[in-house]
């Protein structure tokens, strides 16, 4: 028996070997690990300052929470449980199981909020439409991780109690709790925690949106020190209803995506953006990427409801010609094709290793070297 080969350890974690610390690590949208060693002491203090998003959002302690989320290697699943004490409630945690039985235990235990990502919603709530039921406890669903859109929040609210709120939490264990919502915040709007996050954003453009930069005042061992989130944020600049001072932001997704379309750098979010705007549901909307017989790179948008609509689909279609000049360029050059529509035979509604809905898909084989994704 011979030991397992140590690899260096990644920059930034230092002598992991001794002192009181723990270690996380997140799969970030790429897949590449990113490490961070915390002191319990800072892990404490953010559960801390996170437990405040749950009390904003109106956690109680008359509440029944069910948490989805597994803990596993390097996971910082646990926090949840630390920053949900605040709120006095009762936890139940919601492992690996199926819907049906998730379905079952929820309405057995009466959970009344329901903490969960909204790629592990949408099986229970498949599963609720075909047993036409319906969880008339859960008065709060709290998202986190990725958006939860307003096409999916008006599906959702029959299947709760007919006053169900959605509201969510915007933190990530690679710099700590980044926002929360009060009542009056509206899709992607956060207060930030400015006691714990020195909140900034960077390479604004015309609509004033740019990337969140941020300082958390509250990390020794792992400091973020004006690190990148990789988020697109406006600042908010009017007084929020609430009568809170603290700083607001609109997120507005994720920076750059970017695959080589055609031989040129193409961001996919520019395409992914369409979901929302089209209003179309989670589980009916995927951009896949392919390579035509004559080799040249086209997207197809597959979805059954724009397949169905020939309004829709001419107004996609004028989006992308739209898109940039290069693209317009391409297209008349001939270098890529125009942007496709199908149903949603052939694809399936992926998840990433950190467990987010995957609408995009590179369907092209081989991927060129060139092709990068972050
Ligand atoms: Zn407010």
């Amino acid at each position: 028996m011979t030991d397992a080969p140590a690899p260096a350890l990644p920059v930034g974690l230092g002598d992991v070997g001794r002192g009181a610390r723990i270690l996380f690590s997140s799969g970030g949208s790429t897949g590449t690990p990113k490490f961070t060693s915390l002191t319990m002491d800072e892990v404490l203090h953010n559960c801390h300052v996170h437990g405040r998003s749950y009390l904003s959002a109106g956690v109680g302690a008359d509440d029944v929470v069910a948490v989805w989320g597994m803990p596993g290697l390097m996971s910082s699943e646990f926090t949840v449980y630390l920053a949900l004490a605040q709120a006095g409630c009762c936890i139940l945690p919601i492992g690996i199981a199926d819907p049906a039985e998730i379905a079952r235990q929820v309405a057995l235990l009466r959970a009344t909020v329901l903490l969960v990502m909204p790629s592990d919603l949408l099986p229970v709530a498949q599963f609720l439409e075909r047993a036409g039921s319906r969880l008339s406890s859960v008065h709060l669903v709290l998202t986190g991780g990725e958006a939860l859109y307003p096409a999916d929040e008006a599906r959702y609210r029959e299947l709760f109690d007919p006053q169900v709120r959605f509201r969510s939490t915007f933190q990530t264990s690679e710099v700590g709790a980044i926002g929360y919502q009060c009542d009056a915040c509206g899709f992607g709007e956060y207060h930030v925690h400015d006691d714990l996050q020195l909140a900034e954003v960077v390479e604004i453009n015309a609509e004033g949106i740019g990337e969140l930069v941020t300082t958390n005042l509250h990390r020794r061992c792992s400091p973020v020190l004006r690190q990148r989130t990789g988020d697109r944020v406006s600042i908010i600049d009017v007084p929020c209803a609430c009568g809170n001072a603290q700083a607001r932001i609109r997120l507005h997704g994720r920076t750059g995506k970017f695959v080589n379309f055609g031989g040129e750098k193409f961001d996919v979010n520019l395409l992914l953006n369409l979901k929302p705007e089209l209003g179309l549901r989670s589980d009916d909307f995927v951009v896949a990427l392919n390579r035509d017989d004559d080799g040249r790179d086209r997207f197809v948008l597959h979805s059954q409801r724009v397949q169905r609509d020939a309004e829709l689909r001419e107004r996609v279609s004028a989006y992308f010609r739209r898109l940039s000049p290069k693209v317009s360029a391409q297209l008349t050059a001939g270098s890529v094709a125009d942007i496709a529509f199908a149903d949603l035979t052939g694809v399936e509604l992926t998840v990433t290793v950190a467990g987010k809905a995957k609408h995009f898909i590179d369907q092209r084989e081989p991927a060129r070297p060139s092709d990068q994704q972050r």
